[in-house]
């Protein structure tokens, strides 16, 4: 630096005297704006100068100059005095033998290059030259008419000679103590990450500590629509169709962090991914009101960052489903269990309606069997009373028979010009042998009450649970076969025995009627074997028909033999469905036939009840019937 010679060194110590007291005055600092604040407004101050002040610094990420601090705030949002490069710089200041020349003017800068075009006053640039690197420049704008003295200009040439080292060091510093604040923050986002499976509270902690290490920058969460966090996050919808120039969208489809330094807007913009290993899931938006250029470390911390956000979010998701889906199968499980543990079908309905209620929240469980019956009409809330109901779980089941397929409605009336009860349907058919046995049908009165995931355990429940359902309503057909006569459709002897059984157990007292065809051999003589059967039908339609039904017990005694059994019924009573009987069977049967009676009675206060001793008692009557002339009623009467 031979130029450097050529200038008075008388004041040096003065520059040694400024610098030391800059030094004292900021305490030493380890902070580089503090210092280079201190720096510009003492070298104003103690310099007496009225000309604004720029420092430069070399910008660590990039081969160029960016304004760091000034003495003038507007100097340093101005556009005009825009980051330079790096060799244009070292150009204008290295002289022809190569060496850095300790202070340039604008005109000889001009003379150089076509650097800071928009400067249209005249200005003095100062290097900061430490290890044989150039760090910086200070930039002094000159004022109109300025005569800048020369001491002014060696003064500052030294004193920026004397700091060079110094703001070296703050600089190294700056960036050991970003980095190791970045390690920090990323080592408390993961320490969080690792303890919990909030995914809202490590949200929370990377958004924290991105604006710890950002604290210029407005950051936002974007989230894709299928993720809910918590209102505090303020999430932002992340519209992936939103016009042109959608930065956060590109973001999230590549999966790549974006920056954007644009200089025009004086705007800097960094869009990050929240990524998993599956998937992206949102994107953190992050906007400052300058230009900025990130360094690669500093968008893989970021990245890094964002990254832990996006595996929170999968394992939170992870653990959910594989919690959900826990609970899915043992409820199927269970119900299964449940279910082919318990024959009768109408508790197997109850079973199943119950468990559907409970996982769905549904309002009504129903099955609507393929004859069009629905298994638990016995609804509590009377729902299958209501006419429309009926009729819209059999539109749906016939809808289900023609696809085969499943249904899931989310808002129902949107189909239907009619007013819905129920807005959220889900209809599940229960398939067997390819066969349509029925459907369940799980209504939901809001819209959209049934998830999709809801709507596959549904079918899963009810695939898992039909084979049970199919056992037992076979079981109830194979109960009903046994206990019911093949040609009359009355009950069986054998259950007669065990009904009367039962209710003299129980009862207290009760009647019996035991009718016989009247010459009825002469029926299938006369008109054959089948029309006799046919009457013996007629006969036990005229009984079915004139009994309390599902209480008195109609049934074949044996050939054309018929009978009821009438629990707690009096005598009297007896008699007269007997007699009601008799007269209806005399106007109903064809060819015309008629029927003695025989009635007897039973009750506690005549002593011990005996099966045999009504049946036997009846049996006489009947004969005092047939003796009368037939075609009448006899009830028994203790002959002593
Ligand atoms: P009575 O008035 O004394 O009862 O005369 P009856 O002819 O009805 O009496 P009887 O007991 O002599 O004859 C009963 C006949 O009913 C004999 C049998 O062939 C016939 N019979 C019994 N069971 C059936 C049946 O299931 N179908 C048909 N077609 N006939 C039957
Ligand atoms: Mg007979
Ligand atoms: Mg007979």
């Amino acid at each position: 630096m031979a130029k450097k010679e050529q200038y008075d060194k008388s004041s040096r110590g003065e520059s040694l005297c400024l610098v030391a007291k800059m030094l004292e005055k900021t305490g030493f600092t380890n902070e580089l704006s503090q210092f280079s604040l201190t720096f510009i407004h003492m070298l104003k101050e103690e310099l007496d100068l009225q000309e604004d002040f720029i420092l430069f610094f070399k910008d660590s990420s990039q081969p160029c100059f960016q304004p760091y601090e000034s003495s003038n705030i507007n100097v340093l949002n101005s556009k005009d005095y825009e980051k330079v490069e790096e060799s244009s710089i070292l150009e204008v200041f290295t002289n022809e033998e190569m060496e850095i020349r300790p202070f340039l003017k604008k005109h000889e800068v001009t003379l150089k290059s076509q650097l800071f075009t928009n400067i249209q006053s005249d200005y003095v640039l100062f290097p900061l030259y430490a290890n044989n690197e150039m760090l910086g420049f200070v930039m002094v704008l000159l004022l109109e008419n300025d005569n800048f003295s020369t001491i002014s200009v060696e003064a500052i040439a030294d004193i920026s000679e004397l700091l060079a080292p110094w703001f070296n060091r703050l600089i190294d510093y700056k960036e050991t103590m970003n980095e190791k604040i970045q390690k920090e923050l990323l080592l408390k986002v993961n320490r969080k990450f690792y303890s919990s499976m909030d995914v809202n509270g490590i949200l929370k902690e990377i958004l924290h500590a991105l604006s710890e290490a950002y604290p210029t920058f407005t950051i936002e969460l974007l989230l894709s629509n299928d993720w809910k966090v918590s209102e505090y996050l303020s999430a932002q919808p992340l519209d992936i169709n939103d016009g042109k120039e959608n930065y956060a969208a590109e973001a999230y489809l590549t999966g790549n962090v974006l920056t954007m330094d644009l200089i025009e807007k004086k705007k800097t913009m960094l869009y990050i991914p929240l990524k998993g290993k599956q998937g992206v899931y949102g994107v953190f938006k992050m906007t400052a009101t300058y230009s900025q250029i990130f360094k690669d470390q500093e968008i893989d911390f970021i990245q890094v960052l964002a990254d832990t956000g996006g595996i929170a979010i999968e394992n939170a998701e992870l653990y959910q489903q594989s919690r959900k889906h826990i609970a899915d199968l043992q409820l199927i499980n269970q119900t299964s269990h449940e279910l082919n543990g318990n024959l009768k079908l109408d508790e197997a309905i109850g079973i199943l309606v119950e468990k559907m209620k409970k996982a769905f929240s549904a309002d009504e469980v129903c099955f609507q069997m393929a004859d069009r019956h629905l298994l638990n009409d016995h609804s509590e809330n009377k729902l299958f009373s209501c006419e429309q109901v009926k009729v819209l779980s059999e539109q749906l089941l016939t809808q289900m028979e023609e696809t085969q397929k499943e249904i899931f409605h989310s808002d129902f009336q949107k189909t239907t010009n009619e007013v819905v009860p129920y807005k959220s349907v889900i209809g599940v058919p229960m398939l067997h042998d390819n066969q349509i046995l029925g459907a369940v049908l799980v209504f939901g009165k809001e819209e959209y009450a049934f998830s999709y995931d809801a709507f596959k355990l549904c079918q899963s429940l009810v695939h898992h649970s039909t084979l049970a359902f199919v056992n037992a309503m076979l079981h109830a057909e194979m109960k009903e076969l046994i206990i019911t006569d093949y040609l009359s459709k009355l009950y069986t002897r054998e259950y007669m025995d065990e009904q009367v059984l039962g209710s003299m157990n129980a009862d207290g007292f009760g009647s019996f009627v035991l009718l016989d065809i009247d010459n009825f051999k002469k029926v299938n003589d006369q008109y054959g074997h089948q029309s006799g059967d046919e009457v013996i039908i007629q006969v036990a339609k005229v009984i079915i028909e004139n009994i309390k039904s599902g209480y008195d017990i109609p049934v074949r005694w044996g050939g054309e033999e018929l009978a009821i059994y009438l629990p707690r019924t009096k005598i009297v009573d007896a008699k007269n469905v007997a007699e009601r009987i008799r007269k209806k069977v005399e106007i109903l049967t064809l060819p015309k036939v008629t029927v003695s009676c025989g009635v007897s009675y039973w009750s506690n206060t005549l002593g011990i009840p005996s099966a045999t001793k009504l049946f036997n008692q009846a049996d006489n009557a009947m004969y005092e019937a047939k003796n009368s002339g037939r075609n009448t009623v006899i009830v028994y009467q203790e002959t002593d």
